[in-house]
């Protein structure tokens, strides 16, 4: 065993208390006093893992470097701690039964019947020290997806109980994320759902160590006692999590209720008095105290939920920041742009994004959305569609290559401007067989890009099946619309800008990915600042 502990975070009560935010919080405490940490989120669906799920039912699906297509969550944990997660991170009840299936076909199980308890709770719980025996970290905190209760969720809790009895109890602790609801009627907070919850947990054997309660209201003393005498913990390990402005106050909240010395005491620890947090109340205080405002256009299909964007929209909140810009972002379906509506909907933005996705919905939308953006030099930055709509419609009306597409959408199309790669081609499985995960790109120095990042070697990261066709490259660069990063080793494009724009720059790769509050991705910081320069310019022009 390692000196590694292990931090467990259930959730009762209700699903969507942000057991992700207060697990990336906490961590961000404890990172910001000098140890080193990594967050796990298990999800208990039966999908190997959530890249075969439409955005609908889970949100974005975010991609680590080394390819694996995980949980939103993840993506929180990135940008709180400022550390890459990775396949180990994220570990659905898919992967552990694909994973014991597996070595009982290999023989693996000399003959024995298979069961949940102990093969499934043996593999949970292997994928959990899988990443504290690396030594790598000081504590591993895994988050348990669902709630307490829930059938799917049982064997993740039964191997929490093993794993505490198994590590010690200065080695592992339990945190049980709870709702306070307040009932209006009677003007009064209410324990109940909480000590049912924990008493769900105690049932299953898992005391909590610490409670952390959502609330809506302040949690006065006398409940804290309450809740404290009723589910077995100290008062003082009864937390108070009121609903934050943003996300980002988070950790500052759970420090003033002193979570992380909670669990620090708890886990024998001596500790200085306060966390090194300064970066962060920088970057907070640049996020609410704005000199400027600028809005911007996210077009896309899945547009009525947000979290399908959740990157997107957090890394402009980084670059926002950067720039000490607030950025109103107005969310556009681009099954409602058509040609005759397009300047009028985006008449008053200063910069339009058109988003990632896949499939034929709303394809046309997110085309004359871009034909009006280039012809009257608005900001445009386009990811991964978005960056291969630019070159279609690039095609069909600069480069009047009629009925140009992708061969997604029009497999038939006379001009394929966006094409499979020979290695796509007959594939069967939709599981993880995109080109996934970081690969390198190479800058051409002079162009915006290269100025952007400040470096002719990158690494960013990909989720795509398509790209653009190099059959057309030679034109599109005589017309004006240049390839200026490209993959050293294939050649393909990876970043296309126009020329005669003030800011046109598409990429095939996700940005959005990479963008933490520490490091705002220089592409949303340089396009941002591109928006408020269009703008200064546009009121400058009608004053
Ligand atoms: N559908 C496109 C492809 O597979 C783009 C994917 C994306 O935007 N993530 O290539």
């Amino acid at each position: 065993m390692t000196s590694t502990k292990y931090i467990f975070v259930t959730g009762g009560v209700t699903s969507s208390l942000g057991k992700g935010i207060i697990s990336a919080s906490l961590a961000k405490l404890l990172q910001a006093r000098g140890f080193s940490v990594t967050i796990q989120k298990f999800d208990p669906y039966i999908n190997v893992d959530p890249g075969t799920l439409n955005p609908y039912e889970h949100g974005e699906c975010y991609v680590t470097d080394d390819g694996a297509e995980t949980d939103l969550d993840l993506g929180h944990y990135e940008r709180f701690l400022n550390v890459p997660t990775s396949q180990a991170n994220n570990v659905t009840t898919g992967r552990i039964y694909y994973n014991v299936i597996k070595k009982e076909r290999e023989g693996e199980f000399l003959g024995k019947t298979v069961q949940v308890v102990p093969h499934i709770t043996d593999e949970i719980k292997n994928s959990i020290y899988k990443l504290g025996n690396t030594d790598q970290y000081d504590f591993v905190i895994t988050e348990l997806g669902g709630c307490v209760g829930d059938i799917e969720s049982l064997p993740f809790i039964e191997a929490v109980r093993q794993a505490r009895f198994e590590l010690g109890p200065t080695n592992a602790l339990s945190i049980h994320l709870t709702l306070i609801p307040y009932l209006s009627a009677a003007g009064e907070l209410k324990t109940k759902p909480t000590q049912h919850s924990v008493k769900q947990l105690l049932e299953a054997g898992v005391q909590p160590d610490i409670l952390v309660c959502r609330t809506e209201k302040k949690l006065p003393m006398d409940l804290r006692k309450k809740i404290a005498l009723f589910c077995n913990v100290p008062h003082n390990c009864v937390i108070e999590a009121m609903d934050a402005p943003t996300i980002y106050d988070v950790p500052l909240l759970m420090r003033k209720e002193k979570l992380d010395e909670r669990v620090l005491a708890r886990m024998k620890f001596s500790y200085k008095k306060e966390p090194g947090l300064e970066h962060w109340k920088e970057f907070l205080g640049k996020l609410k105290n704005p000199t400027d405002e600028i809005r911007i256009a996210v077009v896309g299909k899945y547009v009525e939920l947000q979290d399908a964007y959740k990157s997107i929209s957090e890394s402009f909140v980084h670059a926002g920041a950067h720039n000490e810009c607030k950025v109103n972002v107005t969310w556009i379906s681009s099954e409602k742009i058509d040609e005759s509506n397009a300047e009028t909907l985006l008449a008053k933005m200063h910069g339009v994004l058109v988003a990632p996705g896949f499939g034929e919905r709303g394809i046309e939308g997110k085309i004359h959305s871009i034909k009006y953006v280039r012809e009257n030099d608005v900001p445009f930055f386009g990811i991964c569609l978005g960056m291969q709509c630019a070159t279609i419609e690039f095609a069909r009306n600069v480069l009047k290559l009629e009925g140009a597409h992708s061969k997604e959408m029009n497999p038939e199309t006379k001009h394929p401007i966006i094409d499979l790669m020979e290695d796509q081609k007959n594939l069967i499985e939709m599981g993880g067989t995109m080109r996934l995960g970081a690969y390198e790109c190479q800058l051409t120095k002079g162009t915006k890009a290269h100025a952007t990042y400040g470096q002719t070697k990158i690494s960013e990261r990909h989720r795509h099946r398509y790209e653009f066709n190099n059959k057309y490259l030679d034109e599109f660069e005589k017309h004006g619309m240049i390839a200026s990063g490209k993959n050293p080793k294939t050649g393909l494009v990876e970043v296309v800008e126009l020329k005669d724009h003030r800011w046109f720059v598409g990429s095939q790769f996700h940005p959005e990915l990479k963008s933490t509050v520490l490091n705002p991705h220089p592409l949303f910081v340089k396009f941002v600042k591109a928006a408020m320069q269009y703008k200064a310019d546009k009121t400058s022009d009608n004053s």
